[in-house]
Protein backbone atom coordinates (compact mmCIF):
# COMPACT_ATOMS: atom_id res chain seq x y z
CA UNK A 1 0.00 0.00 0.00
CA UNK A 2 2.70 2.89 -1.16
CA UNK A 3 0.85 5.68 -2.76
CA UNK A 4 3.01 8.67 -3.60
CA UNK A 5 0.88 12.13 -3.08
CA UNK A 6 2.65 15.57 -3.38
CA UNK A 7 1.40 18.98 -2.08
CA UNK A 8 2.42 22.67 -1.77
CA UNK A 9 2.86 24.45 1.49
CA UNK A 10 -0.09 25.54 1.05
CA UNK A 11 -1.85 22.30 0.30
CA UNK A 12 -0.64 21.06 3.39
CA UNK A 13 -1.61 23.33 5.88
CA UNK A 14 -5.11 23.86 4.19
CA UNK A 15 -5.44 20.04 4.64
CA UNK A 16 -4.70 19.98 8.20
CA UNK A 17 -7.02 22.78 8.67
CA UNK A 18 -9.76 20.79 7.32
CA UNK A 19 -8.62 18.12 9.14
CA UNK A 20 -8.75 19.75 12.49
CA UNK A 21 -12.57 19.80 12.27
CA UNK A 22 -12.63 16.53 12.54
CA UNK A 23 -9.47 15.68 14.53
CA UNK A 24 -7.74 16.80 17.02
CA UNK A 25 -4.42 17.60 15.50
CA UNK A 26 -1.60 17.71 17.33
CA UNK A 27 1.49 19.95 15.91
CA UNK A 28 4.91 21.48 16.79
CA UNK A 29 4.52 25.07 18.49
CA UNK A 30 7.27 27.07 19.62
CA UNK A 31 6.33 28.57 23.28
CA UNK A 32 9.67 30.18 24.84
CA UNK A 33 12.75 28.12 24.56
CA UNK A 34 11.28 25.06 23.39
CA UNK A 35 8.67 23.52 20.34
CA UNK A 36 6.22 21.58 21.56
CA UNK A 37 3.44 19.37 20.25
CA UNK A 38 0.23 21.33 21.15
CA UNK A 39 -3.46 21.08 19.73
CA UNK A 40 -3.62 23.35 16.82
CA UNK A 41 -7.29 25.01 15.45
CA UNK A 42 -8.09 24.80 11.84
CA UNK A 43 -7.63 28.92 11.98
CA UNK A 44 -4.19 28.41 13.44
CA UNK A 45 -2.99 25.86 10.93
CA UNK A 46 -4.60 27.23 8.02
CA UNK A 47 -2.51 30.26 8.36
CA UNK A 48 0.21 28.34 9.81
CA UNK A 49 3.88 29.08 8.70
CA UNK A 50 5.18 25.30 7.63
CA UNK A 51 8.53 26.14 9.06
CA UNK A 52 7.26 26.40 12.33
CA UNK A 53 5.49 23.26 11.65
CA UNK A 54 8.13 21.36 10.72
CA UNK A 55 10.34 21.87 13.88
CA UNK A 56 11.77 19.21 15.50
CA UNK A 57 10.25 18.92 19.09
CA UNK A 58 12.30 19.68 22.68
CA UNK A 59 9.80 16.96 24.23
CA UNK A 60 9.02 13.67 22.29
CA UNK A 61 5.24 13.28 21.07
CA UNK A 62 4.40 10.47 23.46
CA UNK A 63 1.94 12.33 25.49
CA UNK A 64 -0.21 12.25 22.61
CA UNK A 65 -0.50 8.36 23.63
CA UNK A 66 0.70 8.67 27.16
CA UNK A 67 -0.21 11.86 28.90
CA UNK A 68 2.24 13.37 31.15
CA UNK A 69 -0.65 12.95 33.84
CA UNK A 70 -4.56 11.50 33.22
CA UNK A 71 -6.86 10.56 35.45
CA UNK A 72 -7.76 6.63 35.74
CA UNK A 73 -10.98 6.26 37.04
CA UNK A 74 -13.09 8.85 39.31
CA UNK A 75 -15.11 7.55 42.12
CA UNK A 76 -18.07 8.10 44.41
CA UNK A 77 -19.54 6.95 47.36
CA UNK A 78 -22.64 7.65 49.06
CA UNK A 79 -23.65 6.04 52.62
CA UNK A 80 -26.91 4.09 52.82
CA UNK A 81 -29.27 6.65 54.84
CA UNK A 82 -30.46 3.70 56.75
CA UNK A 83 -26.98 1.95 57.45
CA UNK A 84 -24.12 4.45 57.44
CA UNK A 85 -21.50 1.74 57.72
CA UNK A 86 -22.84 0.74 53.88
CA UNK A 87 -21.44 2.60 51.23
CA UNK A 88 -22.49 2.33 47.57
CA UNK A 89 -19.56 3.10 45.09
CA UNK A 90 -19.43 4.70 41.75
CA UNK A 91 -16.57 4.12 39.51
CA UNK A 92 -16.05 6.43 36.10
CA UNK A 93 -13.41 5.50 33.60
CA UNK A 94 -12.70 9.24 32.13
CA UNK A 95 -10.38 8.24 29.24
CA UNK A 96 -11.50 10.17 25.72
CA UNK A 97 -9.44 8.70 22.96
CA UNK A 98 -10.42 11.16 20.67
CA UNK A 99 -9.32 10.82 16.78
CA UNK A 100 -6.31 12.51 16.56
CA UNK A 101 -3.51 13.32 13.86
CA UNK A 102 0.02 13.70 15.17
CA UNK A 103 1.84 15.79 12.51
CA UNK A 104 5.47 16.41 12.01
CA UNK A 105 7.09 13.61 13.84
CA UNK A 106 10.32 12.45 13.45
CA UNK A 107 11.14 9.00 12.55
CA UNK A 108 12.55 8.49 15.82
CA UNK A 109 9.87 9.23 17.49
CA UNK A 110 7.27 7.75 15.39
CA UNK A 111 9.74 4.20 15.77
CA UNK A 112 9.38 5.53 19.35
CA UNK A 113 5.88 4.51 19.34
CA UNK A 114 6.54 0.60 18.40
CA UNK A 115 8.93 0.16 21.02
CA UNK A 116 6.36 1.97 23.65
CA UNK A 117 3.35 -1.18 22.04
CA UNK A 118 5.43 -3.92 23.28
CA UNK A 119 4.87 -3.44 26.62
CA UNK A 120 1.86 -1.31 26.35
CA UNK A 121 -0.41 -3.53 24.13
CA UNK A 122 1.66 -7.01 24.08
CA UNK A 123 1.16 -10.09 26.49
CA UNK A 124 -1.49 -10.62 28.72
CA UNK A 125 -2.45 -7.46 30.59
CA UNK A 126 -3.28 -4.82 27.61
CA UNK A 127 -3.36 -1.31 28.80
CA UNK A 128 -6.73 0.30 27.49
CA UNK A 129 -5.62 3.50 28.00
CA UNK A 130 -2.64 3.70 25.88
CA UNK A 131 -4.45 1.62 23.22
CA UNK A 132 -7.79 3.64 22.74
CA UNK A 133 -5.29 6.66 21.74
CA UNK A 134 -3.08 4.26 19.73
CA UNK A 135 -5.77 3.32 18.23
CA UNK A 136 -7.65 6.68 17.34
CA UNK A 137 -4.15 8.33 16.22
CA UNK A 138 -2.76 8.81 12.66
CA UNK A 139 1.07 9.40 12.81
CA UNK A 140 1.93 11.60 9.90
CA UNK A 141 5.83 12.24 9.88
CA UNK A 142 8.29 14.23 8.36
CA UNK A 143 11.15 12.61 6.83
CA UNK A 144 14.36 14.49 8.37
CA UNK A 145 15.91 16.92 5.63
CA UNK A 146 19.06 16.26 7.76
CA UNK A 147 21.33 15.25 10.86
CA UNK A 148 21.33 17.17 13.91
CA UNK A 149 24.65 16.90 15.79
CA UNK A 150 23.02 14.63 18.37
CA UNK A 151 21.40 12.37 16.34
CA UNK A 152 22.53 8.53 16.12
CA UNK A 153 19.18 6.78 14.44
CA UNK A 154 21.86 4.76 12.38
CA UNK A 155 23.34 3.01 15.26
CA UNK A 156 20.15 1.51 16.53
CA UNK A 157 18.89 0.16 12.83
CA UNK A 158 16.97 2.92 11.83
CA UNK A 159 17.52 6.09 9.39
CA UNK A 160 16.16 9.24 8.72
CA UNK A 161 13.25 7.82 5.97
CA UNK A 162 12.05 5.15 8.07
CA UNK A 163 8.67 4.39 8.00
CA UNK A 164 8.12 1.98 10.67
CA UNK A 165 5.17 3.29 13.10
CA UNK A 166 3.94 5.97 10.78
CA UNK A 167 1.27 6.33 8.52
CA UNK A 168 2.32 8.90 6.19
CA UNK A 169 6.04 9.40 5.16
CA UNK A 170 6.44 13.00 3.86
CA UNK A 171 9.65 14.21 2.33
CA UNK A 172 10.16 17.82 1.42
CA UNK A 173 11.29 18.36 -1.98
CA UNK A 174 11.21 20.70 -4.50
CA UNK A 175 7.91 23.10 -4.43
CA UNK A 176 6.62 21.27 -1.65
CA UNK A 177 6.29 17.68 -0.14
CA UNK A 178 5.54 14.02 -1.35
CA UNK A 179 3.75 12.04 0.96
CA UNK A 180 3.95 8.50 1.11
CA UNK A 181 0.95 6.36 2.73
CA UNK A 182 2.18 3.69 4.90
CA UNK A 183 -0.95 2.24 6.16
CA UNK A 184 -4.60 2.20 5.70
CA UNK A 185 -5.03 4.61 8.26
CA UNK A 186 -2.89 7.13 6.53
CA UNK A 187 -4.92 6.05 3.10
CA UNK A 188 -8.23 7.35 5.13
CA UNK A 189 -6.55 10.26 6.44
CA UNK A 190 -5.64 11.51 2.31
CA UNK A 191 -9.03 10.49 0.87
CA UNK A 192 -10.53 13.43 -0.86
CA UNK A 193 -7.46 15.94 0.27
CA UNK A 194 -6.75 16.48 -3.70
CA UNK A 195 -3.50 16.17 -3.68
CA UNK A 196 -2.00 15.55 -6.95
CA UNK A 197 -0.21 12.20 -7.92
CA UNK A 198 3.91 12.12 -7.24
CA UNK A 199 4.84 9.14 -9.11
CA UNK A 200 7.44 10.92 -11.05
CA UNK A 201 8.92 12.37 -7.91
CA UNK A 202 10.30 8.91 -6.71
CA UNK A 203 14.35 9.80 -7.86
CA UNK A 204 14.07 13.28 -5.85
CA UNK A 205 12.47 11.31 -2.85
CA UNK A 206 15.08 9.10 -2.68
CA UNK A 207 17.93 11.87 -3.48
CA UNK A 208 16.44 13.80 -0.93
CA UNK A 209 16.39 10.63 1.82
CA UNK A 210 20.40 9.70 0.67
CA UNK A 211 21.24 12.77 1.37
CA UNK A 212 19.77 13.08 4.97
CA UNK A 213 21.44 9.72 5.91
CA UNK A 214 24.62 10.70 4.60
CA UNK A 215 24.49 13.97 7.03
CA UNK A 216 24.70 11.25 10.03
CA UNK A 217 28.00 10.80 11.31
CA UNK A 218 28.97 6.35 10.62
CA UNK A 219 28.15 4.70 13.63
CA UNK A 220 30.63 2.73 15.23
CA UNK A 221 31.29 -0.97 15.56
CA UNK A 222 28.65 -2.16 17.73
CA UNK A 223 28.15 -5.82 17.08
CA UNK A 224 26.83 -7.75 20.20
CA UNK A 225 25.87 -4.26 22.08
CA UNK A 226 23.21 -6.40 24.01
CA UNK A 227 25.84 -8.80 25.22
CA UNK A 228 28.43 -6.15 26.23
CA UNK A 229 26.18 -3.95 27.86
CA UNK A 230 25.12 -6.58 30.25
CA UNK A 231 28.29 -7.61 30.62
CA UNK A 232 28.66 -4.29 32.58
CA UNK A 233 26.27 -5.12 34.84
CA UNK A 234 28.71 -6.01 37.81
CA UNK A 235 30.88 -3.76 36.96
CA UNK A 236 29.81 -0.84 39.23
CA UNK A 237 33.49 1.08 38.69
CA UNK A 238 32.58 1.99 35.20
CA UNK A 239 29.31 2.94 36.08
CA UNK A 240 30.25 5.00 38.36
CA UNK A 241 32.80 6.63 36.24
CA UNK A 242 29.86 6.93 33.77
CA UNK A 243 27.80 9.00 36.14
CA UNK A 244 29.52 11.02 38.45
CA UNK A 245 28.31 14.37 36.98
CA UNK A 246 24.73 13.09 37.00
CA UNK A 247 22.21 15.19 38.89
CA UNK A 248 19.62 12.51 38.95
CA UNK A 249 17.18 15.07 37.58
CA UNK A 250 15.09 13.00 35.36
CA UNK A 251 15.35 15.27 32.20
CA UNK A 252 16.77 12.34 29.93
CA UNK A 253 13.50 10.36 31.08
CA UNK A 254 10.82 12.55 30.37
CA UNK A 255 12.08 13.84 27.29
CA UNK A 256 12.87 10.27 25.92
CA UNK A 257 10.13 9.06 23.20
CA UNK A 258 10.78 5.65 24.81
CA UNK A 259 10.75 6.22 28.91
CA UNK A 260 7.59 4.16 29.31
CA UNK A 261 7.53 4.56 33.74
CA UNK A 262 4.60 5.92 35.70
CA UNK A 263 3.71 6.28 39.18
CA UNK A 264 -0.09 6.02 40.11
CA UNK A 265 -1.77 8.27 43.16
CA UNK A 266 -4.85 8.27 44.53
CA UNK A 267 -6.50 11.39 45.69
CA UNK A 268 -9.58 13.41 47.34
CA UNK A 269 -11.40 11.91 50.14
CA UNK A 270 -12.45 8.52 51.01
CA UNK A 271 -15.98 9.15 49.56
CA UNK A 272 -15.15 11.02 46.33
CA UNK A 273 -11.82 11.24 44.70
CA UNK A 274 -9.76 10.06 41.58
CA UNK A 275 -6.56 7.76 40.80
CA UNK A 276 -3.96 9.27 38.40
CA UNK A 277 -1.51 7.59 36.38
CA UNK A 278 1.96 10.24 36.09
CA UNK A 279 5.15 9.51 34.44
CA UNK A 280 8.22 8.55 36.66
CA UNK A 281 11.70 8.48 36.15
CA UNK A 282 13.57 5.61 36.75
CA UNK A 283 16.57 8.04 37.25
CA UNK A 284 15.57 9.24 40.37
CA UNK A 285 16.63 7.97 43.62
CA UNK A 286 12.84 7.55 45.11
CA UNK A 287 11.88 4.98 42.37
CA UNK A 288 12.63 2.13 43.43
CA UNK A 289 12.67 3.00 47.22
CA UNK A 290 10.50 0.11 49.12
CA UNK A 291 7.99 0.96 51.59
CA UNK A 292 10.44 -1.04 53.96
CA UNK A 293 13.14 1.03 53.58
CA UNK A 294 14.98 -0.88 51.08
CA UNK A 295 16.22 0.72 47.49
CA UNK A 296 17.86 -1.45 45.38
CA UNK A 297 19.03 1.16 43.05
CA UNK A 298 19.87 3.81 45.68
CA UNK A 299 23.42 4.99 43.83
CA UNK A 300 23.19 7.04 40.34
CA UNK A 301 25.66 4.42 39.36
CA UNK A 302 22.76 1.80 40.10
CA UNK A 303 20.12 3.75 38.31
CA UNK A 304 22.41 4.81 34.92
CA UNK A 305 23.41 1.28 34.60
CA UNK A 306 19.75 0.04 34.80
CA UNK A 307 18.71 3.32 31.97
CA UNK A 308 21.67 2.27 29.62
CA UNK A 309 20.79 -1.32 30.00
CA UNK A 310 17.41 -1.13 29.41
CA UNK A 311 17.57 0.43 26.06
CA UNK A 312 20.44 -1.85 24.36
CA UNK A 313 20.03 -5.27 26.59
CA UNK A 314 16.83 -5.57 28.89
CA UNK A 315 14.88 -4.80 26.28
CA UNK A 316 15.78 -5.92 23.15
CA UNK A 317 16.44 -9.44 24.75
CA UNK A 318 12.91 -9.76 25.40
CA UNK A 319 11.41 -7.99 21.99
CA UNK A 320 13.32 -9.88 19.45
CA UNK A 321 16.63 -7.69 19.58
CA UNK A 322 14.88 -4.11 18.76
CA UNK A 323 16.39 -1.63 20.59
CA UNK A 324 14.46 0.28 22.93
CA UNK A 325 16.36 3.74 22.25
CA UNK A 326 15.45 4.94 19.23
CA UNK A 327 18.62 7.37 18.62
CA UNK A 328 16.60 11.03 18.86
CA UNK A 329 19.61 12.55 21.02
CA UNK A 330 16.97 14.46 23.18
CA UNK A 331 18.73 13.42 26.20
CA UNK A 332 21.82 14.18 24.81
CA UNK A 333 20.71 17.62 23.97
CA UNK A 334 19.11 18.20 27.36
CA UNK A 335 21.26 16.67 30.04
CA UNK A 336 22.22 20.07 32.29
CA UNK A 337 25.68 18.34 32.63
CA UNK A 338 26.06 17.19 29.06
CA UNK A 339 26.18 13.15 29.93
CA UNK A 340 25.74 11.67 26.77
CA UNK A 341 24.66 8.34 26.21
CA UNK A 342 26.90 7.45 22.91
CA UNK A 343 30.00 7.97 24.91
CA UNK A 344 28.26 5.15 27.52
CA UNK A 345 27.01 2.71 24.99
CA UNK A 346 30.62 3.46 23.02
CA UNK A 347 32.30 2.86 26.44
CA UNK A 348 30.97 -0.28 26.89
CA UNK A 349 31.20 -2.19 24.02
CA UNK A 350 34.65 -1.15 23.94
CA UNK A 351 36.02 -1.84 26.83
CA UNK A 352 33.97 -5.16 26.78
CA UNK A 353 36.30 -8.50 27.26
CA UNK A 354 34.05 -10.36 25.85
CA UNK A 355 34.90 -12.11 22.82
CA UNK A 356 32.37 -13.82 20.47
CA UNK A 357 32.89 -16.60 17.71
CA UNK A 358 32.18 -15.99 14.33
CA UNK A 359 28.87 -17.87 14.31
CA UNK A 360 27.02 -15.94 17.01
CA UNK A 361 24.54 -17.33 19.21
CA UNK A 362 21.35 -16.67 17.11
CA UNK A 363 19.62 -14.91 19.91
CA UNK A 364 22.40 -12.18 19.71
CA UNK A 365 20.81 -9.22 17.46
CA UNK A 366 23.56 -7.10 15.73
CA UNK A 367 23.46 -3.59 15.22
CA UNK A 368 22.94 -2.93 11.58
CA UNK A 369 25.02 -0.17 10.08
CA UNK A 370 23.05 2.74 8.73
CA UNK A 371 20.97 1.29 6.52
CA UNK A 372 20.71 2.82 2.72
CA UNK A 373 17.58 4.55 2.74
CA UNK A 374 14.81 2.54 1.49
CA UNK A 375 13.59 3.83 -1.91
CA UNK A 376 10.21 5.23 -0.91
CA UNK A 377 7.57 5.74 -3.67
CA UNK A 378 7.57 9.40 -3.75
CA UNK A 379 9.36 12.80 -4.41
CA UNK A 380 11.74 15.96 -3.60
CA UNK A 381 12.13 19.88 -3.04
CA UNK A 382 12.41 20.85 0.80
CA UNK A 383 10.50 23.42 2.68
CA UNK A 384 11.77 25.91 4.90
CA UNK A 385 14.83 25.30 6.64
CA UNK A 386 14.02 24.43 10.36
CA UNK A 387 16.03 27.01 12.14
CA UNK A 388 17.40 24.32 14.56
CA UNK A 389 20.89 25.02 16.10
CA UNK A 390 22.61 21.54 15.18
CA UNK A 391 20.48 20.74 12.29
CA UNK A 392 22.33 21.53 9.18
CA UNK A 393 19.82 23.96 6.95
CA UNK A 394 17.18 21.85 5.59
CA UNK A 395 16.19 22.69 1.92
CA UNK A 396 13.78 25.75 1.22
CA UNK A 397 10.50 25.46 0.31
CA UNK A 398 10.52 25.79 -3.75
CA UNK A 399 13.93 24.81 -3.74
CA UNK A 400 15.30 21.10 -3.90
CA UNK A 401 16.39 19.29 -0.72
CA UNK A 402 18.73 17.79 -1.52
CA UNK A 403 20.35 -13.20 24.09
CA UNK A 404 22.36 -12.13 25.97
CA UNK A 405 24.78 -11.81 29.44
CA UNK A 406 22.82 -11.99 32.98
CA UNK A 407 19.97 -9.93 33.62
CA UNK A 408 19.42 -7.52 36.42
CA UNK A 409 17.17 -8.58 39.20
CA UNK A 410 15.88 -5.16 39.01
CA UNK A 411 12.82 -5.61 40.86
CA UNK A 412 9.84 -3.37 39.59
CA UNK A 413 7.24 -2.24 41.54
CA UNK A 414 3.83 -3.29 40.52
CA UNK A 415 2.57 0.68 39.81
CA UNK A 416 5.59 0.53 37.58
CA UNK A 417 6.53 -0.31 34.50
S1 LIG B 1 19.44 14.47 32.39
FE1 LIG B 1 21.63 14.15 32.87
S2 LIG B 1 21.82 14.86 34.99
FE2 LIG B 1 19.62 14.54 34.63
S3 LIG B 1 19.23 12.38 35.33
FE3 LIG B 1 19.65 12.32 33.11
S4 LIG B 1 21.87 11.89 32.94
FE4 LIG B 1 21.49 12.60 35.07
S1 LIG C 1 17.68 7.26 25.38
FE1 LIG C 1 18.09 9.35 24.61
S2 LIG C 1 18.59 9.10 22.42
FE2 LIG C 1 17.64 7.17 23.11
S3 LIG C 1 15.44 7.41 22.58
FE3 LIG C 1 15.70 8.12 24.75
S4 LIG C 1 16.05 10.36 24.60
FE4 LIG C 1 16.35 9.48 22.53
Amino acid sequence: MSSLLFATPKELTGWLAKLASGYRVLAPRQEGPSVVYRPQTAEQLASADIDALLRRATASPKQAMLPQCETLVTFKSVKDAEDPSKLTTTLENPCQAEPTVLFGCRPCDARGFVVLDRPYLEGKFKDPYYGARREATVIVTQACPSAFASCFCNWVGSHPSDKEGSDILFTAVEGGFVLEVVTDKGQALVEGAGFADAADKVADVEAAHAAAAASLAPAPELTHVMEKVASRFTDTEFWEKETVKCLSCGACTYLCPTCQCFTITDEGSQLDGRRLRSWDSCMTPLFTLETSGHNPRPSKADRMRNRVSHKFSFYPERYDGFFSCVGCGRCVVSCPVSLDIRHMVKAAVEGSSLTFDDAAPAESPAVEAVPAPEAPAVAEPAPEAVAEPEQAAAPKAQKPAPKAAPRASSKSKAKKR
